[in-house]
């Protein structure tokens, strides 16, 4: 292995290794645990800094309430201190804000989460129902015929894990995937996004806009979110047209001072208090999304563009897709893995259809590079 460190002598036998805690991993653990597998859950960030980080992608949709309840989730769901989200307002298309309520929806209103609470909750869900969690960094995925070993790093100590099965559930980053299968970029989208906290001494109550804002531009897009500690905004565009002065506080405020009415949405609030984070944004697809042995699930497998809000939920139902393909080719039914194969490819369809859909709706800036490049993949 790279970089010095020493191997751990003792190689661990597990049913299935997921690698990733987020939604995705959480919720494969879970319904692997919950069928009787041994299994280990692994992520790099369940601790230290990084984990107190915000982290992105924050309302989830109505129709998660029946996945919820199906995973038995729902009581710990409700019990947490997420937001109710009433649906969308956006100005697309035209400079005037259209509104989509959740108001007629029949799963009722969605929710604005507080997103670090909402994957700990899963995993603590995945832990009661038996997985063994622990904080590690997959580093190498070796498969020959039927010998498959994983290779996880701790504090400079790496462990040779041997499994039937992975999960890989690591997000964009597919470090199992990768290796195995084609991945597809969409675009080269990336979000720049920052937290707007609440003024201190402020009551939350202030601001009772539940709805998402979303507001074209001629560079992207821009979109705002209550969340539990205040406003999320995040600015979108290609990466090669990223405004440097979105990189500091007082650049982020300034632009998105010159929305149109996203920037009434930040009246009361305080100023970002550390630089906007960058991140990926794309859409991405991994062809195929599973093969003898292993299986991604999530963003790892097909990772969508935020304009969605459709990522956690699908996180959700991959993740428990994933985990109950497993037990199946535990089982000895391996036809399991083609059926997945086909499940998800049904998502990607109607994911690639929507987007092409939602991206033809704006035609005011077709000069522009970021609209021309979009409606040309439409
Ligand atoms: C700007 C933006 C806004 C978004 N807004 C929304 C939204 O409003 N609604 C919505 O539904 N979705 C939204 N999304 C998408 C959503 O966040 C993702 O779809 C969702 O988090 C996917 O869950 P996951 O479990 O697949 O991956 P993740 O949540 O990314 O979890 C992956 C986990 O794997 C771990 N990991 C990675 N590599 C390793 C490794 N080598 N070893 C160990 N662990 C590893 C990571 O630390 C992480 O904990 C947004 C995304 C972006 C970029």
């Amino acid at each position: 292995m790279s970089g010095g460190t020493a191997r751990a002598p003792v190689a661990e036998r597990f049913e299935a290794v997921v690698a990733g805690a987020g939604p995705a991993g959480a919720v494969a653990a879970l319904t692997l645990a919950r069928a009787g597998r041994r299994v280990l859950l692994v992520d790099d960030r369940i601790g230290g800094p990084e984990a107190a980080q915000l982290k992105v992608g924050e309302t989830l949709p109505p129709a998660a309430r029946p996945l919820l309840h199906d995973l038995g989730l729902w009581a710990d769901f409700t019990a947490d201190a997420h937001l109710r989200s009433t649906g969308t307002l956006a100005c697309w298309g035209s400079p005037e804000l259209h509104g989509r309520s959740h108001l007629f929806d029949p799963n009722g209103h969605g929710w604005h989460l507080d997103r670090r609470r909402f994957d700990a909750s899963l995993r603590d869900a995945a832990v009661a129902a038996g997985a063994e969690l622990r904080q590690a960094t997959v580093v190498k995925y070796l498969a020959h015929g039927t010998d498959r070993r994983l290779f996880i790093r701790h504090e400079g100590l790496v462990e040779e894990l041997h499994s039937p099965w992975v999960v890989d559930a690591t997000g964009r980053r597919a470090v199992i995937g990768r290796g195995q299968a084609v991945r597809r970029r969409q675009d080269r989208l990336m979000a720049a996004f920052a937290l707007f906290p609440h003024p201190a001494g402020s009551g939350r109550a202030a601001d009772e806009e539940l709805r998402t804002l979303v507001e074209a531009v001629p560079q992207g897009w821009w979109y705002t979110a209550r969340i539990p500690a205040g406003r999320l905004v995040a600015h979108l565009t290609d990466a090669d047209l990223t405004d440097p002065a979105l990189r500091t506080p007082q650049g982020f405020l300034a632009r998105a001072g010159r929305t149109r009415h996203l920037r009434t949405r930040l009246a009361g609030y305080a100023p970002p208090a550390t630089a906007p984070r960058w991140t990926p944004a794309h859409g991405l697809r991994l062809t195929p999304p599973a093969g003898p042995g292993w299986i991604a699930a999530g963003d790892a497998a097909l990772a969508f563009d935020p304009l969605s809000s459709q990522g956690i939920l699908t996180a959700l139902h991959t993740g428990a897709r994933a985990g109950h393909t497993v037990d199946l080719c535990l089982r000895g039914t391996p036809e399991a893995l083609s059926a997945y194969t086909t499940f998800l490819t049904r998502i990607a369809d109607a994911y690639r259809d929507h987007h092409a859909h939602a991206y033809a709706q704006e035609h005011r800036w077709q000069a522009h590079p970021f609209w021309r490049r979009r409606s040309r993949l439409g």
